[in-house]
């Protein structure tokens, strides 16, 4: 007799539940305190965060796929000095901005793709860079790509450039004059992620970043590092009976934030989604653990994510990470700060 032939297989493409359009955002996690952000910062970050989950909800209100909706969630993000990506990024240990990004998809996922551009410094939008390095198979093949030559398939793309001297603020600036100040060493806040599950039930991750204030030149985090900043993918959510076994599939979305030297040593958002694929946890318990994990060991950081049924996750081992969520079909964004605030 062979082995299956007690079993009837079924595989269904995506999970039972009809996908519901959601979108989660973060903008940053570390000791967020409420002296260092008094309530006038508060409600400026607020608006910001409400401004870019606006942005991905319109694309996926209008059919658009996750990954543009991150796209166009992100993009909000490092245009808006607030936070620690495209202009207003952190400046290095030369004064310099070095930015990170990268995408991936939960579809097509027999090829895992993903893409993600490291140490730009001319591209207006990093995102749209590491997007159109996924997109673009006939220029590149490979996963990771350094600047300076991909920011030169950047001008091939179309893609907006500036001046190193755009991604600069005051703030920044003044930060690195002088460098005992606000966010210039390890406790810079503000790299963003986003993370979409659009109506044909796909999920697509964004994150995007200037990295660790102070850092040394080179210096790459987790953001472009599939599985240590972040990850996508289907995964098997088999259930058995007796006489009929259901090949189901589910699906998880994660983007970090936090110290990124921990978070590649630690591998963690593939640790989570490790987790969940071979120990059958949920998104929440998998990245409640690892990040108690890393917290335990020193690393601070956060993490937001989705499941293929639309389950939101923030977490976090630290006081505070901007944070947000929107629904497809209710379109109300909610927002929070610290650890305390409920965002539901
Ligand atoms: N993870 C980023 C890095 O280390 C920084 C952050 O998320 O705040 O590059």
């Amino acid at each position: 007799m062979a082995p299956n032939e007690f079993f009837q297989v079924e595989t269904t493409p995506s999970c039972d539940i009809s996908p519901r359009g959601v979108l989660v955002i973060h903008g940053g996690a570390g000791e967020l305190c409420p002296d260092r952000y008094p309530p006038e910062l508060q409600a400026q970050y607020r608006v910001s965060l409400r401004a870019a989950l606006l942005a991905g909800h319109k694309i996926l209100s209008a059919g658009g796929s996750a990954l543009d909706a991150v796209e166009a969630t992100i993009c909000v993000l490092e245009d808006d000095p607030l936070f620690n990506s495209g202009r207003g990024a952190v400046l290095n240990a030369a004064g310099k901005v070095e930015l990170d990004a990268s995408v991936m998809c939960s579809f097509p996922d027999e090829t895992r793709r993903t893409a993600s551009v490291t140490l730009v410094n001319r591209t207006k939008n990093p995102i749209r860079l590491a997007k159109m390095a996924y997109l673009s198979s006939e220029d590149t093949v490979h996963v990771v790509h350094s600047a300076p030559y991909i920011e030169t398939l950047a001008e091939k793309w179309g893609l907006e450039m500036v001046q190193e001297s755009y991604f600069h603020t005051p703030t920044r600036d003044e930060q690195y004059a002088n460098k005992n100040t606000g966010d210039y060493t390890g406790a810079a806040k503000g790299t963003v992620g986003a993370v979409a599950l659009d109506s044909n039930g796909h999920m697509a991750v964004g994150t995007s970043t200037g990295g660790k204030g102070g850092k040394l030149p080179g210096r790459i985090g987790d953001t472009p590092i599939p599985g240590a900043g972040y990850w996508c993918s289907d995964l098997p959510a088999s259930r058995q009976s007796h006489f009929l076994r259901r090949e189901r599939t589910t699906g998880m979305g994660i983007s970090g934030t936090g110290d990124g030297d921990y978070f590649l040593r630690y591998a963690v958002c593939h640790e989570i989604y490790a987790r969940m694929n071979l120990l059958g946890e949920d998104l929440e318990s998998a990245a409640r653990h690892v990040l108690r994990e890393v917290g335990n060991v020193g690393g601070q950081g956060g993490v937001v994510g989705l499941t293929a049924e639309g389950e939101v996750v923030m977490e976090m081992n630290c006081s505070g990470m901007f944070r947000g969520w929107i629904d497809l079909n209710e379109g109300v964004p909610r927002v929070g700060i610290f650890s305390e605030d409920i965002v539901e």
